[in-house]
């Protein structure tokens, strides 16, 4: 191994990443080398290539970015135990601190002091990644390196689907970007009855439609009430998931949901919105706000799923060699794609 290696990182204040050439990480006690094979880009890497007022809040610079990834491990701290040289690998991208209460409770996706690879510390975008091997999460034969490299949104789609019993139930889904996609694709294997997505943008709709079986909703063509009535629900939705951010579709979410419905929101809006709150009252509405993954369970069943026939494939629409990025941020950023996927190895 030489001790250069490339990685795609934010170095200037401004829009764009650069492909650079940086030191191979140096591990410490407890950590693990993984040789990167495949990334995704998440739209929070979007965020970072605009630049935008969170990203400039957020991200120091320089910074090696992206936290999707699969890889084998390729050298191993002198610490740690049960690891192996050669075992294929993704992992969680938040790096957790030990010493809150959620912590040491073992809620380690609610540690106020976490940190994210590729946000605050040396991302994934890279030939070789460095992560605590508490991190490291050991991928089955049968999720290859792409499907590996699309587990930590597919974990967010997991947690939030998984937030309450679908069974049985009518879900609906606002925003048929990869998440809300797969999301959708979890409440039918999960046993809903009815999953319906909506979006504005058709061309996410009609991905939705190829990925999982679902009813898509156009919102800006189509009444949602009159769907309902097409496939005979009577009171309403049981269950919302918010993955769009979107304030009216968050209002949609409400004036559709049954009385003492339940909405799990994972889409998070560009600031503050306002919210009617009396209907949510009145309707008697449980509301749970949903970060990230739960540490390590969502890791669990999600990969148990996947054994077990949920198939997510489709939601990428866009492969690339890692030198051809710029093809791969212009997809994501022309905001029809579903997952991109860059290729290192
Ligand atoms: P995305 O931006 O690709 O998809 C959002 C979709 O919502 C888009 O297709 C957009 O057209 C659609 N939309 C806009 N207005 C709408 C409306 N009125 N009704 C229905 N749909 C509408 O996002 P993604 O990558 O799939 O992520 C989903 C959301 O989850 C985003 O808001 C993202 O920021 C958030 N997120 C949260 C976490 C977390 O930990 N809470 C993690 C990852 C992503
Ligand atoms: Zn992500």
């Amino acid at each position: 191994m030489t001790n250069q290696m490339k990685a795609l990182a934010k170095t200037k204040p401004e829009p764009g990443l650069w492909m650079i050439h940086a030191p191979v990480p140096e591990i410490g006690p407890d950590d693990v080398l993984i040789k990167i094979n495949k990334t995704g880009i998440c739209g929070t890497d979007i965020h970072i290539w605009n630049w935008d007022a969170w990203a400039e809040r957020t991200v120091p610079v320089p910074l090696i970015t992206g936290h999707e990834f699969a890889g084998e491990i390729v050298e191993i701290g002198r610490n740690v135990e049960g690891l192996e040289i050669g075992q294929r690998c993704s992992g969680e991208g938040h790096l957790i601190g030990k010493k809150s209460r959620q912590s040491r409770a073992g809620k380690f996706h609610l540690d106020p002091a976490t940190r994210g690879i590729g946000v605050n510390e040396q991302g994934a975008f890279a030939q070789y990644l460095k992560l605590p091997a508490f991190n490291v999460v050991p991928l089955p034969d049968a999720i290859d390196d792409e499907i590996g490299a699309i587990l930590d949104p597919l974990g967010n789609a997991v947690h939030t689907a998984l937030s309450f019993d679908l069974v049985g139930e009518d879900v609906l889904i606002t925003g048929a970007g990869p998440i809300g996609i797969m999301a959708a694709a979890v409440a039918r294997h999960v046993g809903a009855r009815h999953v319906v997505i909506t979006d504005i943008n058709q061309d996410r709709l009609d991905l939705a439609a190829r990925v999982a079986d679902v009813v898509p909703v156009n919102v800006a063509r189509q009444d949602l009430k009159e769907v309902e009535t097409g496939l005979r629900m009577k009171e309403g939705f049981d269950v919302g998931l918010e993955m769009s951010g979107n304030q009216q579709a968050l209002d949609q979410m409400v004036e559709n949901l049954v009385m003492g419905g339940r909405i799990a929101l994972l889409g998070i809006p560009p600031g503050k919105s306002p919210v009617d709150w009396s209907r949510i009252v009145f309707k008697a509405i449980t509301i749970k706000g949903v970060y990230g993954r739960e540490i390590f369970e969502t890791w669990y069943k999600m990969i148990a799923m996947l054994e077990n026939g949920l198939d997510v494939r489709g939601v990428i629409t866009h492969r690339f060699k890692v030198d051809d990025f710029v093809q791969g941020f212009d997809a994501m950023r022309g905001g029809s794609s579903g997952k991109v996927v860059l290729d290192w190895t």
